[in-house]
C-alpha cells in the first residue's frame, strides 16, 4: 500500500498568500493577547507577524478585527471513521459508503475549528493521504490504523495474542505509515472486558512499545482504571488515553515518564446528559456518572500537579456534535488558558509538532481561528461554536 502522498497529487500549495490584518494574537505561551498585528501567511506558513500596513501584490485580504486569533484547535482523541455510535451497524456498512461517511465527520470537524486529529482507532492512513491530496476536505490528520486489542476486546478492534502476533501486526501497521499505535489496555464502560480487567500481559506491552520505538513512534493505550494507567507508564506507554481513576502514584509515574495524559470527558458527559448512549441500561448509566466524576476529579488533580494534559473527545454518532463541548465541561475544574494550552501547544507536543503547530508565530504552519470574544475569560467563546469567525487550514481561508 503506497503511504505517503504522491507530489504530483498534491495540489501546489504555492502562490498563495493571506494577509490577516486587525488580529489580536492570543500567545497560549504567556495567555497575553497582542495588539492589533498584521499576520502574513505565504505557502501554508505565517511568514510574517508585523504591525505593517503595507499592501502584499496577490494577496487575499481579511480583517479580523475586533476579534481573538488563536491557533486551530487539536483533538488528540478522536475517531473519524465512527460515523454511527452503533458499531454493528458500521460494520455492516460497505466500505465506499463507510468512506464517504468518514468524509463528512472531517469536514465537520474542520468546520468546529479543529484543524488537526489525533485518530486513536479507526482511521488508516489512506484518510491521511486523501486529505494531503486534498480529496477530502478535513483536518491534518495522524493516523494508527485499527485498536489493538487481546482476546476479549470488543468490536472494531484487532486482536492480537502473545508477543510474537503483536510485533507482526505492528510491524506491518508501522510499515504502512501509522503515525502512532493504539492498544487497550483494561476494559471499559461500555465494553464486554470489565473496567478494572487489565489487558495484555507485559511482555505483550513491552514488544509494541519497543516496536512503535524501533520506528521512532509510540504506543497510547486506552486505560482507566490508576492500576492500569501505572502498568501502562511504567512500562512505556507514552499518551494515557481516559485514565479518569488517577491516584498519586499515576502523577508520579506521568512526570517521572514525561508522558501526556488525554482525559475524554466529552464521551461521558454526552452519555449522561441523555444526547448518546440511549441503548445502555440503567447500571451502565450509573456506572458512567460515576467515571464522568471520577474524571473531573483526576483533571484537577493531573493539572495541579503539573502533568502535561493533551485535549481529547472521544465522540462518535451523534455525539460527534460535542466535540467543542470539552473546553466547556475541563472549564469547570481548569482556568481556561490550560485548557486552551491542552487544545494547543500540548496537542502539538503529542503529535510531535512543537513550533509548526498549535501557536501562531513566524515559521508555523498557518493554522488558525479567530473567535468573537475573550475565550480567556469565558471558554464558552470556544465550547458553543457560535463565536467562530474564521477558520484558516494551511493558509487557506476555509471560512
Ligand atoms: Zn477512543
Amino acid at each position: 500500500m503506497p503511504v505517503r502522498s504522491d507530489p504530483r497529487r498534491t495540489r501546489p500549495r504555492t502562490r498563495s498568500t493571506l494577509v490577516l490584518r486587525d488580529a489580536s494574537i492570543l500567545d497560549v505561551e504567556t495567555g497575553e493577547v497582542s495588539s492589533p498585528r498584521t499576520i502574513v501567511a505565504h505557502d501554508g506558513d505565517i511568514v510574517e507577524i508585523s504591525t505593517s500596513t503595507r499592501t502584499v501584490p496577490g494577496a487575499q485580504e481579511l480583517s479580523v478585527v475586533g476579534s481573538t486569533v488563536l491557533p486551530g484547535l487539536i483533538d488528540a482523541h478522536a475517531h473519524v471513521t465512527q460515523a454511527s455510535g452503533d458499531f454493528t451497524e458500521i460494520l455492516s456498512w460497505s466500505p465506499s459508503y463507510h468512506a464517504a461517511r468518514t468524509a463528512e465527520v472531517l469536514h465537520r470537524m474542520l468546520l468546529r475549528g479543529f484543524t488537526t486529529v489525533r485518530d486513536m482507532g479507526g482511521a488508516d492512513t489512506g484518510l491521511r493521504r486523501a486529505i494531503e491530496e486534498r480529496l477530502l476536505t478535513g483536518p491534518r490528520l495522524k493516523a494508527g490504523g485499527p485498536i489493538f486489542a487481546p482476546t476479549g476486546g470488543h468490536a472494531l478492534t484487532r486482536v492480537v495474542d502473545g508477543e510474537a502476533e503483536v510485533r507482526r501486526a505492528l510491524r506491518a501497521e508501522l510499515r504502512d505509515g501509522a503515525d502512532h499505535i493504539k492498544l487497550t489496555l483494561s476494559g471499559g464502560v461500555i465494553s464486554k472486558m470489565r473496567i478494572d480487567s487489565l489487558g495484555f500481559s507485559e511482555a505483550e506491552i513491552l514488544a509494541a512499545v519497543d516496536e512503535a520505538a524501533l520506528a521512532h513512534r509510540y504506543v497510547g493505550a486506552h486505560v482507566y482504571s490508576a492500576e492500569a494507567v501505572s502498568r501502562a507508564l511504567r512500562l512505556g506507554v507514552r499518551t494515557i488515553e481516559h485514565g479518569n481513576f488517577l491516584d498519586e502514584e499515576c502523577i508520579a509515574l506521568f512526570l517521572e515518564r514525561d508522558a501526556y495524559y488525554v482525559p475524554t470527558l466529552a464521551t461521558f458527559w454526552a452519555i449522561v446528559e441523555g444526547h448518546t448512549g440511549q441503548h445502555l441500561d440503567a447500571a451502565k448509566r450509573t456506572a458512567v456518572v460515576e467515571v464522568f466524576e471520577r474524571g473531573l476529579e483526576s483533571l484537577a488533580l493531573a493539572d495541579r500537579s503539573g502533568v502535561r494534559i493533551g485535549y481529547g473527545t472521544d465522540l462518535h454518532g451523534e455525539g460527534l456534535a460535542f466535540q467543542l463541548e470539552e473546553f466547556a465541561i475541563r472549564g469547570r475544574v481548569q482556568d481556561p488558558l490550560a485548557v486552551i494550552r491542552s487544545a494547543t501547544l500540548t496537542g502539538a507536543e503529542i503529535i510531535g509538532e512543537s513550533g509548526r503547530l498549535g501557536v501562531v508565530r513566524e515559521g508555523a504552519k498557518a493554522d488558525l481561528i479567530a473567535v468573537n470574544g475573550d475565550p480567556l475569560s469565558d471558554l464558552a467563546v470556544l465550547s458553543s461554536g457560535r463565536a467562530l469567525r474564521l477558520i484558516v487550514t494551511d493558509g487557506e481561508v476555509l471560512r
